[in-house]
């Protein structure tokens, strides 16, 4: 439904974008020009989420979401649109103008869902039939018995183009829709064929139940080995956990992270029944804040070489500021889980599990094989590099039993060690603290790492930096779009995404509407509320002038001019005849002027 643009300034104005935010997370500097806050969508220990009063917007640079009052409450309280309005209105005493009616997202996610529900129920039936003999042989190979497989539904899709397109298509969906739910592909001749052929599949199902994308894993040693579904209207792979609905009621707040489907299935068939997956995907801040929902304590379970090593290394980086504990699994003996299992039976995992390493333990035994702690020299060199570690741990009483063990391996006196390791917490915490502020000022200077919706912005980074400039200064400053008028035009553009603003944006001003965030979250998705905010964010640290907008506009039309400038190298012979052509002509034209 639409609410006017009267409407939604009117609940704008009423509701305080500071107050509601801090019913959710404390407020650092409450009222002052920008109060910062912990970001309530991912875990930190600095702020990086910070908060306009002057729009009413807030960002965050850690995990890059943003918005206004509604799409805040869209976002913590999981509303759609129509409710988030509803909420706040209840919150200041105004009347929803009219009815809700069911939306067009709603309608497409249910019909998403129940594709991919007789997807699943397909790729079942063709693994029992007379097609699924190989898939059937490779699971007894790998000793699953029929009741996990049916526990987990999986399945195998036919190694045909169109089966399960056909399909579907007899149950009344159609081509388009298979397609945007990434269960078809579109082929160069406008039909569609079946994303996933001759592979094992697993349905990747929500905690609600739903079956909400696929992963299709090969039976050879043909590649890609796993093939994931991507993105669609009821899936994020970032933040998606393999298994979560079997294992979030498990085992008193302890999850095990393991690295794929097929290590999750293996644990649960032995009885380990809180193991999980991440997607595929490197591990997302996304997917911590969802484990740590579910989870006190998260188990680090990867295979025991390199890659695996690497592995764990990068996870516990990116659980640095988790809440729950966290602990490593040694996997000896074994390369991976369902080895150790097939291999040594599941007391031995069991004994594995009991015995895994805190995190603190983790990282110190990593640095004691570095060195050979017999001698002084590897003693000292162990004992340097250890102090880092321990200034890291932050609970007292556990900082204080591992620099007692530490001393006592190395020889070191234990007062001279914690001396050592207070002065490493102290630079620690000035590095903290500056860092948040730092990595805020980085982003924007940059205007980068934060995830860009645009997908154009890796490869055109310089046109997009323009772009945002430009938008971003158009969102404080509207009247610039008149003093810009004779050099500034949606043709500037590079890229489309941007275009789009631009169209937006401009339109808007044109007509004299409302630049608030709030009329624009109607329209937008999250992706949208939060590429403005970062628009806004971005805007502060502006100098805001025409000067500015100029300087870009003539950065785009310099980044045109090298685009159009086709790699002849890399021309089929078609392409180049044709440019050829069109030189040809652009100089005839020139010489009859
Ligand atoms: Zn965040």
């Amino acid at each position: 439904m639409r609410f006017s643009d009267d409407f939604l300034s009117e609940l704008r104005s009423r509701v305080d974008i500071e107050e509601l935010i801090g019913r959710y997370t404390e407020i650092r500097h409450r009222g002052s020009r920008t109060p910062v806050a912990l970001c309530p969508f991912h875990t930190e220990k600095t702020p990086s989420f910070v908060i306009y009063r002057e729009n009413q917007s807030f960002y965050c640079f850690g995990c890059g979401v943003g918005g206004d009052a509604i799409t805040f409450v869209r976002n913590i309280e999981h509303l759609d649109y129509v409710e988030a309005v509803r909420y706040l209105c209840e919150r200041v005493g105004m009347n929803m103008p009219l009815d809700p009616v069911d939306d067009e997202v709603n309608r497409l996610r249910r019909r998403c869902y129940e594709a991919n529900r007789e997807a699943a129920r397909f790729f079942y039936a063709k693994l029992l039939s007379e097609e699924g003999q190989a898939a059937r042989d490779y699971l007894r190979k790998r000793q699953l018995t029929d009741e996990t497989v049916k526990h987990f539904g999986l399945g195998f899709a036919p190694d045909r183009w169109d089966a399960l397109v056909k399909y579907l298509k007899s149950k009344d969906f159609r081509e388009e829709e298979l397609v945007s739910f990434d269960l078809a592909r579109k082929t160069s001749r406008g039909g569609a064929i079946d994303r996933f052929r001759n592979r094992l599949m697993f349905p990747i199902i929500d905690l609600r139940g739903n079956v909400v994308a696929f992963g299709g894993r090969v039976m050879d040693d043909s590649k890609p080995k796993y093939l994931n579904s991507s993105d669609t209207v009821v899936y994020k792979k970032s933040r998606g956990v393999y298994a979560l609905n079997f294992a979030k009621n498990n085992n008193g707040g302890k999850l095990i992270l393991c690295e794929g489907y097929m290590d999750v299935i293996a644990m649960h068939q032995a009885g380990f029944t809180n193991a999980v997956a991440g997607l595929g995907t490197a591990f997302t801040q996304e997917q911590i804040a969802l484990l740590s929902r579910y989870c006190t304590e998260l188990i680090l379970c990867f295979d025991s070489d390199e890659a695996g090593v690497k592995a764990t290394n990068r996870a516990l980086r990116m659980l640095e500021n988790a809440p729950m504990k966290l602990r490593v699994m040694h996997l000896d003996g074994g390369k991976d889980p369902d080895e150790i299992i097939k291999t040594q039976g599941r007391e031995r995992m069991d004994t594995i599990i009991r015995s895994a390493l805190n995190d603190t333990e983790f990282a110190l035994e990593r640095i004691r094989q570095k060195y050979d702690t017999s001698t002084e020299d590897g003693k000292l060199n162990f004992g340097n590099e250890a102090v880092e570690v321990l200034a890291g741990v932050n609970n007292e009483i556990e900082r204080d039993l591992y620099t007692s063990r530490v001393a006592a391996e190395t020889g070191v006196e234990k007062h001279a060690l914690e001396a050592q390791v207070t002065k490493a917490r102290r630079a620690r915490g000035r590095k903290e603290q500056n860092r948040a502020f730092e990595n805020a000022l980085e982003m924007v200077r940059e205007g980068g790492e934060v995830k860009s919706p645009n997908p154009q912005k890796r490869q055109l980074r310089l046109a997009c930096e323009a772009e945002e400039i430009i938008l971003a200064t158009l969102l404080r400053h509207p009247d610039f779009l008149r003093r810009l008028r004779d050099r500034l035009s949606e043709d500037v553009f590079v890229t489309d995404f941007n275009k789009r603003y631009y169209r937006d944006i401009s339109e808007r001003i044109r007509e004299g509407r409302s630049l608030d965030l709030s009329v624009f979250n109607e329209t937008g998705g999250n992706e949208e509320m939060s590429y403005l905010s970062y628009l806004l964010a971005k805007g502060e640290s502006l100098a805001g002038s025409v000067k500015e907008c100029e300087e870009c506009v003539a950065t785009l039309l310099a980044e045109k001019e090298k685009l159009s400038a086709p790699e002849v190298a890399q021309l089929s012979d078609e392409d180049y005849r044709a440019l050829f052509r069109q030189i040809g002509s652009r100089r005839n034209n020139g010489d009859k002027k």
